[in-house]
């Protein structure tokens, strides 16, 4: 293989438009060349650097993923070490290796109380399957097939396969693919910015959540209804937080109606909202908690499903009364990104990245407040610790969203790019969201708020 660095930057770019497929993106427009690509080689704390040399400070943490920032050689020696020593053995029938049994016991360690076990997969995409098979296997042991269906909200986002592609409640990844299938269900979004009834206070607007799921579930009828999945946070609908009281009352409902609840923690696990979990964040009691990004912080594709001890009793008694579990995929619990796991989660606590989410999260969430929160094209600033998300209106008293075709949310992420910092443009609604890496720094925070100032005032003077 010739080094990657004595290859023509012509040839890299063509080879890019015309062999590479990459997720979500215009096909055409990237394979006419039309819209930019960018090849990144390196990072080193919270800074990416391209093939071009030019810097930029990602504060969106690739995917919401490289929480303890870039760069990290413990972990990448974690790596390279368990790949010198077993990079390849499987999880099946019992077996396993040293690093995916050690991170086991750290993520249980760490979980909300009651937890059990873990089933590590490779992406959140797959931990949410292995969350609606195991819901499923649990219901039919029980004796239960009738009671399957899963409700999800409408601007979740679970991951872009057939089923978690379903439960995803975002019309980008429906339409064409013949998507949402049976037995998934949405409900509303716990969005008050968005709330239809703007008399609505925030109390009342989680209220009429509670109602519409409620309204759901009668008309299904309880025993149809498997399970409820949701983002502590609504992360990809828009970063979210739910409205005051929201988890305790849906939460209620779903105990009253022996509905399971999983918490979809892939954004929010390992410290993001300041707490080590979403729902010790919120006082969510799940029956099964998705895990995925923050675990290895991307150094390696790994993802996990925590079950509980009340789920596992009865995968126990369905394998004493079936057999083993069929299910499982040739890279589950990969030695090579459960290592990464180890070392990351280590790096988490010697950095002390939890507590610093909590306090420069607040920082930056304060900041961007202050400095755009007044905006007239700005309709809201919101956050929960290192998330947070500026909402962009063409008119911010009688809020009247852009026209989507207007793309200000990508304009405005653009401009922000151009200032050298990487935020993003939500994929419904005109929406600017930042995830940055967990340790980021006051002054840090300070450049994403300088330039996301400046991205608006030079998107807003061409309005
Ligand atoms: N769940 C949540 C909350 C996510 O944010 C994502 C990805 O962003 C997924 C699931 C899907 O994860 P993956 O892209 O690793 O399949």
């Amino acid at each position: 293989m010739l080094d990657n660095a004595a290859r023509s930057d012509n040839e890299l770019h063509s080879w890019d438009r015309d062999h590479f497929f990459h997720p979500s993106t215009h096909m055409a427009q990237h394979a006419r060349g039309e819209t930019p690509n960018r090849i990144v080689t390196g990072g080193e704390g919270v800074y990416i650097v391209d093939r071009e040399g030019k810097r930029s400070l990602d504060a969106f943490a690739g995917l919401y993923c490289v929480n303890v920032g870039y760069g990290r050689t413990s972990i990448t020696d974690a790596i390279a070490a368990q790949a010198g020593k077993l990079a390849y053995y499987h999880a099946y029938a019992g077996h396993g290796s040293e690093p995916s049994i050690e991170l086991a016991k750290m993520v249980i360690d760490r979980a909300p109380k009651g937890m059990s076990r873990v089933f590590f997969g490779l992406s959140g995409s797959d931990a949410n399957e292995t969350n609606i098979k195991l819901v499923w296997y649990i219901n039919n042991v029980l004796g239960r097939p009738q009671k399957k269906k899963i409700i999800s909200r409408w601007r979740g986002y679970h991951g872009s396969g057939v089923m978690t592609g379903s439960l995803t409640g975002l019309a980008g990844f429906h339409n064409l693919f013949d998507l949402p299938r049976a037995p998934i269900l949405h409900t509303v979004a716990p969005y008050y910015y968005r709330r239809e009834d703007r008399s609505l206070s925030e109390e009342a607007f989680t209220d009429h959540c509670v109602a519409e799921l409620e309204t759901l579930i009668e008309a299904e009828g309880a025993d149809t209804i498997a399970a409820f999945i949701g983002e502590p946070v609504l992360g990809t609908g828009g970063i979210v937080p739910p409205p005051a009281g929201y988890w305790a009352k849906i939460q209620a409902v779903l105990k009253k109606h022996d509905i399971l609840l999983i918490a979809d923690e892939v954004i929010t696990g390992f410290g993001r909202l300041g707490t080590m979990f979403g729902s010790d964040h919120y006082g969510i009691e799940p029956d099964l908690i998705t895990i995925a990004k923050g675990l290895t912080s991307a150094y390696a594709p790994l993802s996990g499903v925590i079950v509980s001890e009340k789920v596992w009793r009865i995968l126990e008694q369905g394998s004493d009364e079936y057999g083993p579990i069929g299910h499982g995929w040739t890279y589950a619990a990969h030695p090579l990104g459960t290592a990464a796991g180890v070392a990351n989660l280590e790096l988490v606590d010697e950095l002390d990245l939890v507590a610093n989410a909590r306090e420069v999260g607040a920082y930056l969430n304060a900041s961007l407040k202050q400095a755009i929160g007044g905006h007239r094209f700005v309709g809201e600033v919101r956050g929960e610790g290192m998330m947070a998300a500026v909402e962009l209106v063409r008119d911010r008293d009688d809020r009247v969203f852009f026209d989507a075709a207007e793309k200000v949310g990508p304009k405005v992420a653009a401009a922000l790019l151009a200032n050298g910092v990487i935020g993003r443009a939500m994929p419904q609604g005109d929406i600017l969201g930042f995830a940055p890496p967990l340790c980021l720094t006051k002054a840090e925070a300070d450049l994403v708020v300088d330039a996301t100032k400046t991205a608006i005032d030079t998107v807003a003077a061409a309005l």
